[in-house]
């Protein structure tokens, strides 16, 4: 398959682990696709501690990950400070890369976080059609909502950049999907994560269908096979990128989405180290892959499955261009 024999020339058979670590799950955003959206108040709030943080760090490294994943919801309850010394304890302690996936947050923060140590960042602009964005994704009041905006400046403050899209969101078009994926090459990305959009029953997408009809025989399916394509596609359009076997799409197939993914072109995995009593309130959308696996269970069935598929575990960081 084209996919797989380009991603094997550019970027080699290693599999990269990024711990993910979902640090808060407070959001002030209204996603229409998200279960974490402000509005769903059945969700019970937590946010981790520096020390439950650091706790995970060291799992990591334990585990031989090269990386860690620092997610959440917008959350304005993480302040900069707090986040600045978190990041710098890790670069200090350990010789793991840090990313950051923690929504639009001011430029004063990324840059302070960039100079704590922080190596990435990952903002998917979810969908490149404007209409559709602004539909799903709301602005906060007062503010704009440009991620292309933010992912220009993440560069220039010298993150390596990754993005993404959801597949088969109420509403997408084929046309629009075929416009993300020349965004993807137009923008350089160091890192691209697509995944199937599954739908959360406390949110708008899902109560009301698509928030902007169109015809049927239009809208993309959010289905396993459209996400393989859209990942081949991807790795095709942009072959020295790193590219995620998602949990979404883990998710639809929890036998073999990751493998499937990863022989259609992905590179990398984001193996959970979120601590069980969290990782449950971390539902962006229902029945997560892995949900009730331990970190060291998820570590060891990920590693022998790298290794039945003849590929490797990548070792240190390994970012773009360092395979
Ligand atoms: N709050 C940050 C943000 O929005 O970038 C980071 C966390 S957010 C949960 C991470 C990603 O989850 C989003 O970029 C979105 O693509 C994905 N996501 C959210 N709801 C989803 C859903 N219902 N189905 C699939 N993916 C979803
Ligand atoms: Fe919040 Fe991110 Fe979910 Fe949007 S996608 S509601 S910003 S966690």
């Amino acid at each position: 398959m084209l996919a797989d024999e380009t991603r094997r020339r550019h970027v080699g058979d290693a599999v990269h682990l990024r711990g993910l670590i979902e640090i808060s799950n407070h959001c002030v955003r209204e996603c229409g696709y998200c279960g974490l959206r402000a509005a769903n108040r059945s969700l019970k709030r937590y946010r981790m501690t520096a020390d439950e943080i650091m706790a995970c760090t060291a799992a990591a490294v334990e585990f031989g990950y090269g990386t860690v994943v620092l997610q959440s919801g917008e959350d304005d309850g993480i302040r900069q400070r707090w986040l600045s010394d978190i990041i710098r304890k890790i670069k200090s302690d350990t010789n793991l890369a840090v990313t950051l996936s923690l929504g639009e947050r001011p430029d004063e923060d990324l840059a302070a976080w960039r100079v704590a140590g922080a190596d990435r960042y990952l903002l998917r602009f979810e969908t490149s059609d404007p209409v559709l964005y602004r539909l799903i994704h709301p602005p906060r009041p007062g503010r704009a909502s440009d991620r292309f905006a933010i992912l220009k400046k993440l560069r220039e403050l010298g993150y390596e950049v990754g993005s993404g899209v959801m597949i088969g969101i109420p509403g997408q078009t084929y046309g629009s999907l075929a416009d993300d994926i020349e965004a993807f090459r137009r923008l350089d990305l160091d890192m691209i994560g697509v995944g199937p959009y599954i739908s959360h029953p406390a949110t708008p997408l899902a109560k009301h269908a698509a928030l902007r009809p169109i015809p049927p025989d239009q809208q993309v399916p959010n289905s396993e096979l459209m996400t393989y394509k859209v990942v081949a596609l991807t790795r095709l359009v942009r072959p020295d990128a790193n590219i995620p076997s998602t949990t979404a799409l883990a998710t639809l197939n929890k036998e073999s989405g990751r493998e499937l993914g990863m022989s259609r072109g992905a590179n990398v995995i984001m193996p959970n180290l979120t601590p069980p009593q969290y990782r449950i309130l971390y539902e962006i959308y229902p029945s997560k892959a892995c949900l009730f696996e331990t970190a060291e269970d998820c570590r060891s069935r990920l590693k022998n499955r790298i290794l039945a598929m003849g590929r490797t575990v990548g070792q240190g960081p390994g970012g773009r261009g360092r395979p």
